[in-house]
């Protein structure tokens, strides 16, 4: 017999769950074409197939999915977590694509919409989310991974612009990336978790140079930024 300070913890989905599942299932239904589900051992590789995941993130973008748990006062449906779990097994049960622009769309465009100023907002949220311009993320370096506060790429203001220096490492879609948003020490006082500063970098500027890592699975996602 159950203890009676017990309770069941009733985890079934409710009704209203159970129909947002068919809405995303059925949408899946009309607009993934069967060409594109499923490709390839291992899945998508970016290296391959960089055009079918801008297309397929702009059709998400159009459709309002990349904005699921997003404000309904920015234009999100306010999508409750076990929601956006629900979206996300349906597009790994339909065998859907990635999307090209993921680090910004799920990192960045939040972190904008929660802590940009409006000019940022208005500059990249929604290229972002309709990948007309891809972000990667510039964290990791040689010996700063888990441990982000040994992060070594320095950020120095000169001539009113800041000028940065230092070496990045496993990121993800930095070759065919337009911007990264990356993290450099921009002063050396004080505790090591401070004095961290957070760029828009623009990839294609002079000065910038990516080494693609090659993995012994063939596949050659991650790049190293200089
Ligand atoms: C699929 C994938 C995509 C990625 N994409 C990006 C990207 O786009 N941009 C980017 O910047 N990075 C990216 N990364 C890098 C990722 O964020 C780093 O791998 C991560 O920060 C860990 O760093 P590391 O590999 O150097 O491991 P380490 O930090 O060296 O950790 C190695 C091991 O030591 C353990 N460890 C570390 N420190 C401690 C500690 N103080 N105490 C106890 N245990 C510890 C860790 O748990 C781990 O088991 C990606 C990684 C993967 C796998």
């Amino acid at each position: 017999m159950r203890p009676a300070n017990l309770r069941v913890v009733d985890l079934s989905f409710t009704k209203e769950e159970e129909s947002f599942r068919e809405e995303v299932r059925s949408w899946l239904d009309d607009n993934l074409p069967a060409e594109w589900r499923h490709r390839g051992v291992g899945g998508y590789r970016e290296d391959d197939d960089e055009d079918l995941q801008r297309r397929w993130q702009r059709m998400l973008h159009e459709a309002g999915w990349l904005k699921l748990g997003w404000p309904k006062e920015a234009g999100g449906r306010g999508a409750t977590p076990v929601m956006q779990a629900i979206y996300q097994e349906e597009m790994a049960r339909a065998g859907a694509p990635m999307i090209l622009g993921r680090l910004g769309v799920t990192l960045l465009a939040p972190t904008l919409l929660g802590h940009g100023t409006q000019w940022q907002q208005d500059e990249y949220i929604d290229r972002i989310l309709s990948g007309d311009l891809v972000f990667c993320q510039g964290f990791s370096e040689p010996d700063a991974g888990s441990d982000l506060a040994g992060l070594r790429t320095r950020a120095e203001r000169k001539d009113g612009k800041w000028v940065l220096n230092g070496q990045k490492t496993w990121s993800s879609g930095a070759h065919y990336a337009d911007k990264s948003f990356l993290l450099a020490r921009t002063s050396t006082d004080g505790e090591a978790h401070k004095g961290i500063g957070f760029f828009l970098v623009d990839m294609h500027q002079p000065g910038v140079e990516v080494r693609r890592i090659r993995q012994m699975t063939g596949g050659g996602e991650f790049s190293e930024i200089f």
